[in-house]
């Protein structure tokens, strides 16, 4: 039943959408120009922690508008095709972990009552895996957007824990867009205090500034 619902659901989308996400011309969720624009040129960086991040597009252009068509406007159908980069992505860092565990970084509890769904693992199911969510918030977190790195380190510093603790097991962090790279290494903290070993980090997307960012750190 659960099948058919979203099938209708997604249906219902295809017919009230007006334009293309990427580019807005008419007539279609996105167009086939955009779709070739999502196809997958992994990036690889840091977050501040150290952590080595495999992102499977810069977040620019295209993907850009397409990833907050999904967080802002409830798109979910262009999760199908963001999905099928990152399971691009996910297969480099898969070939050095192949046991690995995907945490997504936790949704808080105001965003999931906005959107009704969490962005990291929609992404994570559209790409064919099963999220484990082994992660929570503790407290409310506030808006990263305006944030630079200290602050934003400031605003996640201790705001996760891992659920249950499970010795040496191999995980690999996830989130949709990596900024600054801090929730990435917030999650490992937490991760690792629970003992878990955290193998690396996998993201939908990574901005140009998290580039610089890691470039001027190295
Ligand atoms: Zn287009």
């Amino acid at each position: 039943m659960a099948e058919w619902r979203t099938l209708a659901d997604e249906l219902a989308a295809f017919v009230l959408c007006g334009s293309c996400a990427g580019c807005d011309v008419p007539g279609t969720l996105l167009c086939d120009d955009c779709r070739g624009a999502l196809a997958a040129q992994p990036v690889h960086t840091m977050t501040p922690g150290g952590m080595p991040v495999v992102a499977a597009l810069a977040f620019e252009g295209v993907t850009a508008r397409c990833i907050r068509r999904v967080k802002e406007d409830g798109e979910t159908l262009l999760a199908r095709p963001l999905g099928a980069a990152l399971a691009r992505a996910a297969d480099q860092v898969r070939a050095d972990h192949p046991h690995a565990a995907l945490v997504p970084v936790p949704t808080g509890r105001a965003a999931f009552r906005r959107r009704g769904y969490r962005v990291p693992e929609l992404l994570l199911r559209r790409a064919g895996f099963t999220p484990a969510r082994l992660l929570v918030q503790t407290r409310r977190t506030a808006d990263q957007r305006e944030l630079d790195l200290d602050q934003r380190r400031r605003n996640v510093a201790g705001s996760m824990r891992a659920r249950h603790a499970r010795g040496a097991r191999d995980v690999v962090l996830f989130d949709d867009v990596v900024t600054t790279g801090a929730t990435i290494d917030e999650g490992a903290r937490a991760l690792r205090t629970a003992g878990f070993r955290v193998c690396g980090a996998l993201a939908l997307a990574a901005t140009p500034k998290h580039r610089e960012l890691a470039a001027n750190t190295s």
